[in-house]
Protein backbone atom coordinates (compact mmCIF):
# COMPACT_ATOMS: atom_id res chain seq x y z
CA UNK A 1 0.00 0.00 0.00
CA UNK A 2 1.00 3.42 -0.93
CA UNK A 3 -1.11 6.08 0.27
CA UNK A 4 0.70 8.60 -1.64
CA UNK A 5 -0.40 7.08 -4.55
CA UNK A 6 -3.82 6.22 -4.45
CA UNK A 7 -5.55 9.97 -3.80
CA UNK A 8 -6.27 12.36 -1.50
CA UNK A 9 -4.75 11.04 2.03
CA UNK A 10 -7.42 10.71 4.74
CA UNK A 11 -7.17 10.54 8.33
CA UNK A 12 -9.74 9.35 11.11
CA UNK A 13 -9.47 11.33 13.96
CA UNK A 14 -11.38 11.74 17.37
CA UNK A 15 -12.86 15.37 17.46
CA UNK A 16 -12.51 15.69 20.97
CA UNK A 17 -8.46 15.22 21.90
CA UNK A 18 -7.50 15.57 18.02
CA UNK A 19 -5.55 12.35 18.17
CA UNK A 20 -5.18 10.62 14.96
CA UNK A 21 -5.64 7.00 14.27
CA UNK A 22 -3.56 4.87 12.60
CA UNK A 23 0.49 4.32 12.26
CA UNK A 24 3.02 7.09 11.78
CA UNK A 25 4.71 6.35 8.51
CA UNK A 26 8.05 7.28 9.52
CA UNK A 27 8.27 4.93 13.46
CA UNK A 28 5.20 2.75 13.17
CA UNK A 29 3.72 4.06 16.48
CA UNK A 30 0.06 5.29 16.73
CA UNK A 31 0.56 8.08 18.48
CA UNK A 32 -0.15 10.71 16.03
CA UNK A 33 -2.42 14.35 16.80
CA UNK A 34 -4.20 16.24 14.31
CA UNK A 35 -2.14 19.76 13.62
CA UNK A 36 -3.09 22.98 11.54
CA UNK A 37 -0.71 24.33 9.14
CA UNK A 38 -0.49 28.10 8.56
CA UNK A 39 -2.69 27.72 5.48
CA UNK A 40 -5.30 26.06 7.53
CA UNK A 41 -4.48 22.22 5.82
CA UNK A 42 -4.24 19.75 8.04
CA UNK A 43 -1.82 17.65 8.82
CA UNK A 44 -0.76 15.14 11.46
CA UNK A 45 2.27 14.93 13.84
CA UNK A 46 3.79 12.13 15.04
CA UNK A 47 3.79 13.05 19.18
CA UNK A 48 7.42 10.21 19.23
CA UNK A 49 9.53 11.41 16.40
CA UNK A 50 7.95 14.94 15.38
CA UNK A 51 7.41 13.46 11.54
CA UNK A 52 4.56 15.50 10.47
CA UNK A 53 2.51 14.82 7.11
CA UNK A 54 -0.34 16.27 5.16
CA UNK A 55 -3.39 14.95 4.76
CA UNK A 56 -6.14 16.04 2.37
CA UNK A 57 -9.14 15.05 4.59
CA UNK A 58 -10.11 14.85 7.94
CA UNK A 59 -12.75 12.27 9.03
CA UNK A 60 -14.07 13.01 13.13
CA UNK A 61 -14.95 10.20 15.10
CA UNK A 62 -16.82 10.87 18.00
CA UNK A 63 -16.50 10.05 21.33
CA UNK A 64 -14.01 6.45 21.23
CA UNK A 65 -14.10 5.79 24.87
CA UNK A 66 -15.22 1.97 25.21
CA UNK A 67 -17.45 2.56 28.09
ZN1 LIG B 1 6.60 8.73 14.32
Amino acid sequence: MSPDETGPRKVRALRVSGYAFGPCTACGKETRALVMFDDYGWGVECLECKHVERVDEVEYVEGGEES
